[in-house]
């Protein structure tokens, strides 16, 4: 049985997440960790949680998501997986910030492992499938379990809302048919964790979402 521990971090209030099962294996999806004091944050999850992080992942690589990557990267010795479509935006990120007023010591790493649609994530006892969703970046994916029913969707897909597709390589079109074609399959009880804000559910959005 998968936990899922969410943390929020940055100036962009962006949602890290750390899921982690009985083994104690976690995997950390979108470290988006800046100030000393939100490293301590997470590496206390960890500690108190007695977590061995195996695992380093993004849902893309907006600087938003990106952070923390090379601080998790070296404290815990993962390599960085990711969709090689968001690879430019990665090599990107440490000028990008500047015009937000975000100074990266450091550009962010590269992409050590391409993650592509049907390869699966296993950590401890758990397994997570890899859909791929372009539209608000090229290389955007989405790591679900259709057994306990869940997915991390990252920018793709919020509570009343969806990924802004005015960002370089943005596809309205391209994502609305992604999550209309890939994610609504899944089922309406599959809870959606969201790169920004609150949870929600496939159901709630194939509903009620302003913008599908
Ligand atoms: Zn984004
Ligand atoms: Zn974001």
């Amino acid at each position: 049985m998968i936990e899922i521990k969410t943390l929020i971090f940055n100036p962009f209030q962006e949602n890290t997440y750390i899921l982690y099962d009985e083994t104690k294996e976690a995997i950390i999806i979108d470290p988006g960790c800046f100030s000393g004091n939100e490293e301590e944050i997470l590496d206390n999850f960890i500690l108190e949680n007695g977590l061995k992080p195996v695992r380093l992942l993004n849902t893309h690589c907006h600087i938003d998501h990106i952070l923390g990557n090379r601080y998790v990267s070296n404290r815990y010795e993962l390599k960085l997986e990711a969709h090689k479509g968001d690879e430019f935006i990665a090599k990107a990120a440490q000028q990008h910030g500047i015009s937000f007023g975000i100074q990266m010591p450091e550009p962010a790493p590269d992409i050590d492992v391409y993650l592509n649609e049907g390869e699966q994530i296993k950590f401890g006892n758990s397994v997570l499938d890899i859909v791929h969703v372009p539209g608000h970046s090229p290389g955007s994916i989405v790591f679900y379990n259709q057994k306990e029913g869940f997915m991390i969707v990252g920018d793709v897909l919020f509570n009343d809302s969806i990924g802004r597709t005015d960002l370089p390589g943005g596809d309205y079109d391209l994502l609305a048919s992604g999550i209309k074609g890939k994610l609504f399959p899944l089922g309406d009880d599959m809870k959606v964790y969201p790169g920004h804000g609150p949870y929600t559910t496939i159901g709630k959005e194939r509903r009620s979402n302003p913008f599908l």
